[in-house]
């Protein structure tokens, strides 16, 4: 390993690094990005990179985009900051509030801006309180998730969110959260079980949890239309029909993070197109921007508006918002966004290359270290098991998922291991067709490099 860089060094001892082993970050050191272009970034040394996870699911129409520079640049000399507190406003958050609810998959009355995912989905854990407490119905108050679900990391977010690291040392989750099953049929069909009965089953599992809690405590439901940070997890066809004929039973507020899926990442504009989901409402973030600066946002239903209406009538202002909600340069940027998706035919152009990309992703399934491969649109993984026969994973200590995203960083490609040993890609929607093979090209080599890693270690 080369000796670490004066800049490597100074950044081990000042900055605290998220989602990542503190510990073998002092000895690795950071790789250190320095610029971007289309769907390729450089490092420090000039090394070239495909960014094949768009950042983090977000950077959908690429780097150095002079468009949405410049759209930020005019809003910042026009008016650089207001906020919306006390009745202030400013256009940009009116037009987007518009476009957002002609766009959104759900029947919106209006939009409640914030800087990010999990503020979006902590939003929408206070709304659904706020709504019941305002209806009269104090004890309807539990919120369902997934295990392996991703809403976030703040108390509330975090607690929805289904993964044990985010919940360890943390005191989380909160009281009101529960975890209902993953429908993951690869990982947790039981034996010989069809899909068919694989969704039955979610759906049974679901409504014994809602029968179990008491109907009348259970106020909502989360999920991403594909998981994305627990392992690119794509239900089962009929999932989420037999989920919400469910929910409609009990009365439960249906709220479809869309946060990774939203805007064109399953090639229709939201995931919930793609899946027939009918949410009440949508959590937005990631792609809104292009994250070319933060920004977050939830709808919120006529029915919920006229809840905080009638509260606000009775008790005065609405306690909730944040010095950046709407904030005029996000927003500005975010409707730049909305219309180059638009004018260049950014879904459509998901969907038409989406093909390409999940044939590359299928003929991975050939590979002696891919168990399962999960493709949707511009989204998708490939999990790495020891025994293709028995699924049996990797020992989580030997972290071959880790390894081979490394190895596909030597090979000049940016992904991400998820959940464990998932791999991931979900690059720019903006790639040509011929990038994606490139991408997939190198990450062919990285698969054959962490297969020999795996032989030479005796890790099967
Ligand atoms: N929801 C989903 C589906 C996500 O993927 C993420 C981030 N990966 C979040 C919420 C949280 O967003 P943020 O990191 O912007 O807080």
């Amino acid at each position: 390993m080369s000796p670490l860089s004066n800049l490597a060094v100074r950044d081990i001892e000042t900055v605290i690094h998220p989602y990542t082993n503190l510990a073998t970050h002092r000895e690795t050191g950071p790789l250190i990005l320095e610029r971007g272009k289309g769907i390729r970034v450089w490092d420090t040394d000039g090394k070239e990179y495909i960014e094949g996870l768009a950042g983090l699911w977000c950077t959908s129409l690429g780097y150095g985009n002079e468009e949405l520079v410049e759209a930020a640049a005019e809003q910042m000399r026009t008016l650089s900051y207001t906020h919306l507190f006390g009745s202030k406003s400013h256009d940009p958050a009116i037009e987007l509030a518009e476009k957002l609810k002609e766009i959104v998959p759900c029947e919106a009355s209006k939009v409640l801006f914030c800087s990010s995912g999990s503020e979006a989905n902590d939003q929408q854990v206070k709304l659904t309180w706020y709504y019941n407490n305002a209806r009269g119905r104090p004890e309807k108050k539990k919120i369902i998730s997934r295990i392996k679900g991703y809403h976030g990391v703040t108390v509330a977010s975090g607690s929805l969110t289904g993964l044990p690291p985010v919940h360890m040392d943390f005191d989380l989750p909160i009281k009101n959260i529960l975890h209902t099953e993953c429908p993951h049929h690869y990982r947790f069909a039981e034996d010989g079980e069809t899909e068919a009965e694989f969704v039955a089953r979610m759906a049974r599992s679901l409504e014994e949890m809602i029968q179990r809690e008491g109907p009348e405590t259970v106020a909502a439901f989360i999920a991403e239309p594909i998981m994305g940070a627990g392992g690119v997890i794509i239900p089962p066809e009929g999932y989420y029909q037999a989920i919400q004929a469910v929910l409609e039973k009990y009365d439960v507020r249906f709220i479809s993070d869309e946060v990774i899926c939203g805007f064109g990442r399953t090639g229709s504009m939201f995931g919930a197109e793609t899946f027939g989901m009918k949410p009440h409402s949508v959590s937005m973030a990631k792609a809104i921007t292009s994250a070319y600066v933060p920004l977050g946002a939830v709808t919120v239903e006529e029915d919920l508006y006229q809840a905080m209406l009638d509260e606000s009538r009775k008790i005065g202002t609405f306690g909730h918002g944040y010095t950046y909600t709407g904030h005029p340069v996000a927003a500005a940027v975010s409707l730049k966004v909305l219309e180059i998706y638009e004018r260049d035919g950014i879904v459509e152009r998901a969907a038409t290359l989406s093909p390409v990309f999940e044939k590359r992703f299928e003929a991975l399934a050939a590979h002696p270290l891919v168990g399962d491969v999960r493709a949707r649109g511009m989204i998708g993984a490939i999990e790495l098991v020891a025994d293709k026969t028995t699924k049996a994973p990797f020992d989580p200590k030997a972290g071959i998922g880790g390894y081979c995203v490394a190895r596909a960083q030597d090979h000049g490609l940016i992904s991400r291991a998820v959940a464990g040993d998932s791999v991931a890609l979900c690059p720019p929607l903006i790639i040509e067709e011929s990038e994606v093979h490139e991408m997939f090209d190198r990450l062919e080599k990285a698969l054959d490099d962490t297969e020999a890693h795996v032989a030479k270690e005796g890790l099967r």
